[in-house]
């Protein structure tokens, strides 16, 4: 399978080839997207073809409604979504198949998992999460903690940009039931130690929840040695398709949970005043499946393997070094999160200090060069940092130095546009 995508071209060791991973994303060569410089895959991955082929043959040549039906087709689209969902179990090593429930999207997964715990929860219980989560592992708790009056608790964030652990042993009580925290901030870059965490939270008895949305796919990622009890990531984010996310945990912490969206499917028996759950994984999956997603995603997964996540990892890690070596030279920007590359993933963000973010990357944009500006989905940590936004360069395989390059130049486009 894999020689067929093309993939065995890849040397290993070394680096890998760059400008063959960049062939396999037809966006690269689309004629009206020649100047495209692709700097926004941390909010959403480009596509590789054999993503792409890959769901367009399952509705050419296998569509039908998974689990359902009791005829061929519906049987071989069932086997082939429950080979994907154990191909994702080995990709990220969860203990079975049945640890992989399919959700839409790291926000479902977490709102799933918020208000599965909700029953198992009570007024004055603690919720510990960090100053940098995403809106999607902050919003279900705040929601929870209102509607339960839970008290919320945080994990500093320093000045460095790192997590002030030393608080770790102060702010877990004997009242902290849920841990849940980012694997990878999508503003600051910082890689979080999440097993470390773990290990402390679970000795305090904490359910420890990873959002690893920004981790997954660039960097490797194993489930059962982070030791955490669930965690959430999309598809889209790791060259994947939109519309599809995971919950991951061990089969009985999943039993613990209960199911947030009621419907077909997640059933084990209804009556006309009571319902009783299927099993999980099924019991959070109501509802006709994005069976084409599921299905598509293990193509993903195949060239993730193919490139090798360490070298992925060694690949985004330069490309970070090199962007914070040349922001570092402009001496209008600040850069936000660490400034070391051992500690960031492949995103950079920063301000400038005379152009509003928002300008700026429409001026970025002018050059090709696309960027996200904003508040990144975390309002409370750019508060924090007295900011209301700031521009984002994110990478992903197919990013390159020139790309670095380009946005430097279109940042001494943009200053020199409102100093002339
Ligand atoms: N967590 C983090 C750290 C993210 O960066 C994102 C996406 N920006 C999410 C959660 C939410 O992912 P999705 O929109 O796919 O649910």
């Amino acid at each position: 399978m894999k020689s067929e995508l093309g993939l065995s071209a890849f040397p290993s060791p070394g680096r890998p080839d760059l400008g063959r991973v960049r062939d396999l994303f037809p966006i690269f060569s689309e004629p009206r997207r020649k100047k495209l410089v692709y700097l926004d895959s941390a909010s959403t991955s480009q596509k590789p073809r054999l993503v792409i082929d890959a769901e367009a043959d399952y509705y050419r040549t296998t569509n039908a409604s998974v689990h359902r039906g009791n005829y061929e087709l519906s049987a071989e689209s069932t086997q082939l979504y429950e080979q994907a969902r154990a191909r994702v179990a080995a990709f990220v090593n969860a203990p079975a198949p049945e640890s992989v429930v399919y959700v839409r999207s790291t926000t479902t997964a977490i709102n799933t998992i918020a208000n599965g715990l909700a029953h198992r929860l009570k007024p004055g219980d603690e919720i510990l999460l960090t100053e940098m989560e995403h809106h999607a592992n902050l919003v279900p708790w705040i929601m929870l903690a209102k509607r339960m009056r839970l008290s919320l608790r945080y994990i500093p964030v320093t000045e460095a940009g790192d997590l002030d652990l030393s608080m770790l042993n102060t702010l877990l009580t004997r009242k902290t039931r849920v841990v849940a925290i980012t694997h990878l901030s999508n503003v600051l870059g910082t890689i979080v130690p999440v097993a470390e965490i773990a290990r402390t939270a679970k000795q305090f008895g904490a359910v420890v929840v990873i959002d690893a949305a920004q981790a997954i796919g660039h960097m490797p990622l194993d489930f059962q040695a982070i030791g955490a009890d669930l965690l959430a990531f999309s598809a889209h984010k790791c060259y994947g398709p939109p519309g599809l996310g995971f919950m991951i945990g061990a089969p009985e912490i999943l039993d613990l949970l209960e199911p947030f969206e009621g419907g077909g499917q997640m059933i084990h028996k209804v009556f006309y005043d009571d319902a009783t759950w299927a099993p999980v994984p099924q019991k959070f999956e109501a509802g006709t499946p994005n069976s084409g997603a599921a299905i598509a995603f293990p193509a993903a997964l195949d060239l993730l393997e193919a490139v090798g996540l360490e070298r992925i990892r060694a690949h985004e890690r330069d490309l970070a070094g090199y962007t914070l070596e040349k922001l570092r030279a402009l001496p209008s920007i600040k850069i936000l999160g660490p400034l070391d590359p051992d500690k960031r993933g492949g995103l950079v963000s920063f301000y400038d200090e005379h152009i509003h973010p928002h300008d700026l990357a429409t001026l970025l944009d002018e050059r090709g060069v696309a960027v996200r500006a904003g508040h990144h989905c975390a309002q409370p940590l750019h508060r924090k940092l007295g900011l209301t936004a700031s521009a984002r360069a994110s990478f992903g395989i197919y990013t390159t130095r020139d790309d670095i390059d380009a946005l430097i130049d279109a940042l001494h486009f943009a200053r020199s546009y409102f100093t002339r």
